[in-house]
């Protein structure tokens, strides 16, 4: 039977029930009346909507007919049925869900939406280290575009690094291009990490005795949370519960009580019973949850935003599905081959 059609009015409540506490009421009118002509829209184009954990709490009750972290809206952008994917998150994630959807629309509400880990590397500079380690083969995080994973063996996510690395039952492996993933991976699976510089070329028997060969790729929201931001939100609630991101550094990693990925991170909050949470990752996320769970006191460090996600607004979204803008397209080539490295990831879980 089919669920009948939310009303504006409807749409409004149930957005109020979960927002009254982070979002003012003028705002979230004006913000559920948008929600509610994307969602009309959505089903008059047979459009589904998959929203990154990072987006603003009005957008992310909203409109997504899925959420979740990458690798989730990666294994729902494999299974839908719908014609449009409307993608509310950066170009990468895009690009992933067309590389497993070829015959379907897929469109980014801003052609801004990019990312400093994506940006960090090129295909170029893949080919150049499977050059330099022959036969290594080579493990690329999702936060890469189309033509670095089409030079990849297997990608991973945050959630499942350490489990693809392992899977590939190596000694040596390629892994891109965060390099604070990369050392935390590196810690959790006993590897020795080299981070090789472009010239002069180090004397290759010292490359030799490394198990991994990383890049100085850096997510430009993670880099900067600090052992000293940690060690002040102690000092000032002594039962605070630390989350950090594996983008962060290894020494906060390691300042923290848990880390993971956000969904991980989201899960630990629901299964737990703390008194408060810091989040050390982008602040909308700690709004989603606190909405999600308003009994739980959340802390966020919101000086730190990441202005890529923030480029997705409603207001864009509703233009992407009027306009069909702005479509992403990945070279056939290019294509078939980094499916097959995200295909292998996905077949890992
Ligand atoms: S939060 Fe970091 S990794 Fe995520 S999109 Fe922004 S810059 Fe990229």
């Amino acid at each position: 039977m089919e669920r009948t059609a939310e009303t504006a009015a409807g749409l409004y409540e149930r957005m109020r029930e979960k927002l009254s506490r982070v979002v003012p009421d003028f705002e979230l009118r004006y913000k559920a009346e948008l929600a509610y002509r994307i969602n009309t829209l959505k089903k008059e184009r047979n459009a589904v909507i998959l929203g990154h954990n990072y987006m603003e709490p009005a957008l992310y009750h909203s409109i997504p007919d899925f959420t979740g972290d990458s690798l989730e809206l990666c294994r729902k952008a494999a299974t839908t049925d719908a014609d449009i994917i409307v993608f509310c998150g950066v170009r990468f994630m895009a690009e992933t869900a067309k590389i497993l959807n070829p015959g379907k629309t897929v469109l980014i509400p801003s052609p801004r939406a990019g990312c400093s880990l994506a940006e960090s590397i090129t295909a170029a500079d893949v080919r150049e280290l499977k050059s330099r380690f022959p036969g290594v083969p080579v493990v690329t995080y999702v936060n890469t575009y189309a033509d670095v994973k089409a030079e990849s063996d297997i990608c991973c996510t945050s959630g499942n690094a350490a489990k693809v690395v392992a899977s590939l039952g190596v000694e040596r492996v390629i892994f891109l291009p965060d390099e604070f993933l990369a050392r935390n991976v590196a810690k959790d699976t006993g590897k020795r990490i080299i981070f090789p510089t472009k010239s002069p070329r180090p004397a290759a028997g010292a490359e030799l005795e490394r198990e991994m060969i990383g890049w100085r790729g850096r997510c430009e929201v993670h880099e900067k949370f600090t052992v000293e931001d940690i060690a002040r939100a102690r000092a000032q609630f002594p039962d605070v519960v630390v989350l950090a991101h594996p983008e962060c550094s290894p020494e906060v990693v390691a300042a923290s009580d848990f880390s993971g990925s956000t969904a991980a991170m989201t899960a630990y909050v629901e299964r737990t019973r703390a008194p408060r949470y810091l989040l050390l990752t982008e602040c909308s996320m700690g709004d989603n949850i606190a909405a999600a769970n308003p009994q739980k006191e959340m802390l966020r460090l919101c000086s730190v935003r990441c202005p890529h996600m923030g480029e997705i607004t409603l207001e864009q979204t509703l233009a992407s599905l009027e306009e069909t803008r702005y479509v992403v397209e990945v070279e056939e080539s290019i294509r078939l081959r980094a499916a097959g490295a995200v295909q292998r990831m996905i077949e890992i879980g």
